[in-house]
């Protein structure tokens, strides 16, 4: 029988995350043998504990001849945040990728971070806001990892907010290009409830949409999309799942919203 799955809020985040919690190791094992299934290759950039970190390539399947787009994704930074790494190994396993894309997957950036059930590394360093002047060995060999790749047309961070109402999302497009930020809501809103608050995070948000309107270098702490967008890439988003509803949820609604990013570059 199906499980039938209430899209409501749980009530169980009081002060932090309190929902299911994952088996880090074997989601890893799991993200691994399905990805070398389906042609992507594997690079080991460094270390955390018993962890190798570790990022996905995949070339495009087709040689066409309009531009290949460069893709990036990245999840599991923050070890409260399941949703993440679980969504990376659906969208492997549904391997449903647009045909002339080049993507980079990095699907856990903080293992340890699973295995403790918290934000932070084992240091209690929170690597989403050591992107600017870089200290943990973890963000320092990611950063190493980045200067190796090209550029990229498209960043995906897929998060969770173990607070918020619903579904919402960060854009950051400082050259005006086309958004999707109104395709990726239009495609959640069927699955999960958006967050529809005019402040989030202690910024103005309209739809679900944040567009913070601010210079990254004003601020003294850099997230990892904020080293993307001055360094990286000029179009992205963070993805925030709202984790005080079921984990199967989460899941989809992260699925649906790199799935509607992506369809952008789906060419008949
Ligand atoms: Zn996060």
């Amino acid at each position: 029988m199906r499980e039938i799955l209430r899209v409501e809020r749980l009530g169980k985040n009081h002060g932090g995350y309190r929902g299911e919690t994952i088996d880090i190791r074997a989601i890893l094992r799991d993200l691994e043998t399905t990805a070398r299934q389906h042609g992507w290759a594997g690079e080991s950039f460094g270390r955390q504990g018993e962890f190798s970190l570790f990022a996905l390539h995949r070339k495009p399947e087709l040689r066409s001849q309009n531009a290949e787009v460069r893709i990036y994704l990245s999840t599991g930074i923050h070890g409260d945040e399941p949703a993440g790494p679980l969504a990376a190994l659906r969208l492997l396993q549904e391997n449903r990728w647009p045909a002339d894309a080049e993507l980079w997957l990095c699907p856990c950036l903080n293992p340890v971070g699973f295995v403790l059930n918290r934000r932070e590394n084992a240091d209690g360093k929170d690597l989403n806001r050591d992107y600017r002047n870089p200290q943990t060995a973890e963000t320092l060999a990611h950063i190493a990892w980045l200067e190796r790749q090209p550029r990229f047309d498209l960043y995906l961070c897929l998060h969770e907010d173990w607070e918020s109402h619903g579904f919402y999302l960060y854009e950051q497009n400082p050259d005006s290009q086309p958004s999707l930020a109104e395709t990726i809501i239009a495609a959640v809103k069927a699955i999960c409830p958006i967050d529809l608050s005019e402040t989030i995070e202690d910024r103005p948000a309209n739809g679900g949409v944040i567009r913070p309107n601010l210079d990254p270098r004003t601020r003294p702490q850099w997230a990892e999309a904020f080293y993307l967008i001055m360094n990286q890439a000029r179009l992205g988003y963070t993805l925030e799942a709202p984790s005080d509803f079921a984990l199967p949820i989460r899941v989809n609604a992260l699925v649906a919203a790199v799935n509607a990013a992506l369809a952008r570059f789906n060419r008949p």
